[in-house]
């Protein structure tokens, strides 16, 4: 017998025999619906991390269309190329081509969202530069969706794929390098979830993107991800989609599983959060980390049986991509790629070897495969835009020794906040397993649990039911 709860942990002994026995109703052992939420009961649900469910962000991950991701996705290969070196102004070949066009299909989608949507090339000269051999205009397209609620506009959540493409030798601007899956089909997932999410309203704001020149050097990605922090712009997720195409490889088959990527420790850390987390631990609580766990929530919530895998790292072996742009500047960014690469498809010449037909072809494309990460994606952004921000100044007070755990947070900003919910799990737990809904607080003490056993977090929830990522508190007075 499979013991498996919603979102696939299998069930502590104990609370699958109360479940067998009839002790405790499945809903006790599982999430905790909004309509408990008004309760304020301090009831701990066992095992939590299911955001509560959105009719709309339903219909929205519903609307997701696969027949709309293979047309972006056959017309980027039909470019020939989009090396970041090729032609910028021939109509037919080359990036120039795809650019106008991204550009268009952005543009065309901003109409029906009410003036909310702008769309922008946003062009700069890359100096000359590894990969980079002559000073060269790179262009990210950038769709932006503005957010309706002012106390949350300034949030920023960003999802991007990378339009360039390659071949074997990453200097050939000319040779055919249709890209495909990499990474045609991560522009196709922004482009898809801005169609079905332009209609429809956010509380934060959501940036959909298709940058250039990540094959050369992560170059559009850094270039955005700089300009917004000199700007001091609040970006709390990034998430790039790079080959998102395939189900397929060498080890099997991964249909409903799309793998999410997420560093531990933030490339940014200073020596004195280095010093915290050496004596505390928290290596596995980056913000990064966080917004992982989130979509692993959402998926469940919204794309069953299509499922996040998490992975915990910041990237493959030998392998970066354009979340580690946002990364280095401070902000939290995951990626999303399949799950069973198949490197005769990437980075390729398109040619017949021994019978083996190598090249990023759209016939090795997947558009179902692409549409459910798709789903993942707008499931995920939809939920994060519509719950409040985690909680600033998340702490856990530490001025005398005491076997209770003594939390606190600033109070949120947000007309809509219902309160807070106290997340823990045991120290080598991966996810989440328990919470306590404990009102509109800011402090609360869990009595009987010391924070020398346990992880503790802190999320917010608004009368809704949205549930923001989780914030991992700090020793604080
Ligand atoms: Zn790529």
């Amino acid at each position: 017998m499979d013991l498996r709860l919603p979102n696939g942990r299998v069930a502590l002994p104990l609370v699958a025999t109360a479940l067998l026995t009839g002790l405790i109703t499945p809903t006790a052992a599982g999430i905790t619906p909004a309509a408990d939420l008004a309760g304020k009961t301090p009831r701990d649900a066992e095992i939590t991390g299911v955001a509560a469910r959105d009719a709309e962000i339903a219909r929205m991950v519903g609307d997701v269309d696969a027949k709309n991701v293979e047309r972006i996705i056959t017309k980027l290969a039909s470019f020939g190329t989009r090396h970041t070196l090729s032609s910028q102004d021939d109509p037919q070949r080359g990036i120039g081509a795809a650019r106008d066009w991204i550009y268009e299909e952005f543009a065309a989608i901003a109409a029906r969202s009410g003036g909310r949507m702008t769309v922008e090339k946003q062009s700069f000269v890359q100096p000359v530069s590894p990969r980079i051999p002559q000073p060269t205009v790179i262009t990210n397209v950038v769709a932006t969706l503005r957010g309706d609620q002012p106390e949350s506009a300034g949030r920023h959540y960003v999802v991007s794929g990378h339009y360039d493409s390659r071949c074997t030798d990453v200097a050939n601007a000319t040779c055919d390098a249709p890209g495909a899956d990499d990474d045609a089909s991560g522009v196709a997932v922004s482009l898809e979830a801005a169609r079905v999410m332009a209609t429809r309203h956010f509380d934060a704001t959501v940036v959909f993107m298709a940058v250039a020149a990540e094959e050369q050097g992560l170059y559009g990605s850094a270039h955005y991800a700089e300009l917004a922090k000199q700007s001091n712009v609040d970006i709390q997720g990034m998430f790039t989609n790079d080959i998102v195409g395939s189900a397929d490889g060498e080890n099997g088959k991964a249909p409903n599983a799309v793998r999410v990527f997420s560093e531990g420790v933030p490339t940014t850390e200073t020596p004195a959060q280095a010093a915290t987390r050496q004596s505390v631990g928290g290596e596995n609580d980056g913000v990064s980390r966080q917004l992982a766990r989130f979509v692993r929530d959402a998926a469940e919530t919204y794309t069953r049986p299509m499922d996040a895998m998490l992975v915990y790292r910041r990237d493959r072996y030998l392998r970066g991509g354009d979340h580690i742009s946002f990364l280095q500047r401070g902000y939290p960014a995951i990626r999303f790629t399949e799950v069973h690469e198949d490197y005769a498809h990437q980075h390729q010449d398109v040619r017949v070897e021994n019978g083996v037909q190598f090249g990023d072809l759209p016939k090795f494309v997947d558009y179902d495969y692409t549409a459910r990460v798709a789903r993942v994606n707008v499931a995920s952004l939809a939920a994060l835009a519509r719950a409040p921000e985690p909680p600033k100044g998340a702490g856990i007070r530490t001025t005398q020794l005491t076997n209770n755990t003594d939390l606190r947070w600033d109070a949120s900003t947000v007309p809509d906040i219902a309160g807070y919910e106290v997340v823990w799990r045991d120290s080598i737990e991966p996810l989440w397993t328990h919470s306590r809904f404990v009102g509109n607080v800011t402090a609360y003490t869990v009595a009987g649990k010391s924070k020398d056993n346990f992880q503790f977090g802190v999320r917010a929830v608004d009368t809704a039911g949205h549930r923001s990522p989780v914030s991992y508190p700090l020793p604080a007075n």
